[in-house]
């Protein structure tokens, strides 16, 4: 294998399955990764060892995926997953096998893989099972089904949103007919939650290839959170790969343009139907707000926004008007964040407290601490507990 070579403690499992007298094999995306010069999140094993079997030799592991095959082993500190070699059959409900049979062949395993590149194996002595052609595909910079596309997503829908996923994230091209396959069968995403949906969209989001998004939705795959398709999307998304790699940031700039397409009822609705996590929604729904308002030219503007909306929503709308404005949004939050100028009323260098001793209340303090925070955001320099004590001190004796 080219690059990284497993570390110790995947050795040590492979070893010890294969001193027992059972195959052993790495499978799946750790093998496609290497083979692509990058570093593999996990190291999957699979092997022709049935469940109990690895439980026996290693007694200390996890069985909870074990109906599936799947014993999570812990070699010494650090664990793995090895997988029995199984084959999956009937997908009634489009998502999941009816039920899934262990089988004494490798072969047999990769045949139920999604996609080529994901269908490789390698043993640690060197040998590469790669019956479909991934390695082609992936010298190529294809992303092909294994088998027949149409088969392949009738059984399971999510593999349509895979399969935009591992496009974007390599930038590879998807073959033909399994393209085809996706714009033929995208009626059946409906099968797919929405949080899965939202799960693959948002690895998506932030790959070097974001505006994949485009082709999730003009094959279809995304009409049930869309009120109509929107033409030229590719085109319009392009901007995205500018937009910082987080996905708040990827998620706010797409919501705003899906809003401003008109594609979508609004920013919220959006991401509240794809289950978007509460902080994530805020900041979006944020950041639409601040790209509606008026434009922030000044330093000023920023920190008045920053005051209003916190550090986490001004950045998402900084990186949408850059990436698509070439603005300056970045730079200027990163000098006032860097100055430790003031911009909220945590920074100001008088207290409630200091106000309550002076004897404001209520709705009256909280009207002081917002004309001082308005006052230190255009003067800065006035930040300090004396003068801002001697400014109050002033206001009351006018
Ligand atoms: P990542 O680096 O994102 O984890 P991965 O390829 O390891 O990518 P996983 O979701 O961890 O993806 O799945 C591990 C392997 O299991 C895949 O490489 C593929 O061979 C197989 N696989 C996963 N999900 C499916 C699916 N829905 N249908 C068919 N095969 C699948
Ligand atoms: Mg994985």
């Amino acid at each position: 294998m080219a690059a990284a070579t497993p570390p110790k403690y995947i050795k040590n499992i492979l070893f010890a399955l294969r001193s027992r007298g059972h195959a052993a094999y790495l499978v799946g995306g750790c093998v496609r990764d290497v083979m692509l010069g990058l570093t593999p999140n996990d190291w999957d094993i699979c092997t022709s060892a049935m469940p109990e079997q690895i439980m026996e030799i290693f007694p200390d592991s996890d069985p909870t995926g074990i109906r599936q095959g799947t014993i999570t082993v812990k070699s010494g500190k650090r664990s793995a997953e090895v997988t029995t070699f199984r084959s999956e059959s009937n997908y009634t409900d489009h998502r999941h096998p009816d039920s899934v049979m262990f089988v004494g062949d490798l072969v047999e395993d990769l045949r139920r893989r999604d996609f080529t590149v994901n269908a490789i194996a390698y043993s640690v002595d060197g040998v590469v099972v790669d019956p479909f052609g991934g390695r082609a595909d992936l010298e190529a910079g294809i992303l092909r089904c294994v088998g027949d596309p149409m088969v392949r997503f009738e059984e399971d829908a999510l593999r349509m949103f895979r399969a935009l996923r591992f496009s974007a994230r390599f930038g590879f091209q998807i073959e033909e007919a399994t393209l085809a396959a996706i714009q033929a069968k995208s009626h059946l995403s409906e099968a797919v939650s929405a949080e899965r949906v939202r799960d693959e969209m948002e690895k998506l989001l932030v790959s070097d290839h974001p505006e994949y998004f485009a082709i999730a939705v003009e094959s279809g795959l995304m009409d049930r959170f869309l009120s109509f398709r929107p033409a030229d999307l590719r085109e319009k998304l392009s901007y995205l790969a500018s937009v910082g790699k987080k996905a708040n940031y990827r998620w706010a700039s797409l919501a705003h343009t899906l809003e401003a397409e008109g594609c979508i009822p609004s920013v919220r609705e959006f991401l509240f139907s794809l289950h978007i996590d509460s902080r994530t929604l805020r900041c979006c729904t944020d950041a639409a707000q601040i790209l509606h308002g008026p434009i922030l030219n000044t330093t000023i503007a920023w920190k008045k926004c920053l005051s209003v909306y916190g550090v986490d929503s001004v950045q998402c709308a900084a990186e949408y008007f850059d990436a698509k404005y070439h603005g300056q949004g970045r730079e200027t939050l990163r000098s006032i964040l860097k100055s430790g100028e003031c911009f909220s009323v945590s920074h100001l260098a008088v207290t409630g407290r200091d106000l309550l001793n002076l004897g404001y209340k209520g709705k009256a303090l909280g009207e002081i601490l917002a004309f001082l925070l308005d006052y230190v955001i255009e003067h800065p320099e006035f930040n300090s507990r004396e003068l801002l004590l001697t400014l109050i001190t002033g206001m009351e004796e006018t």
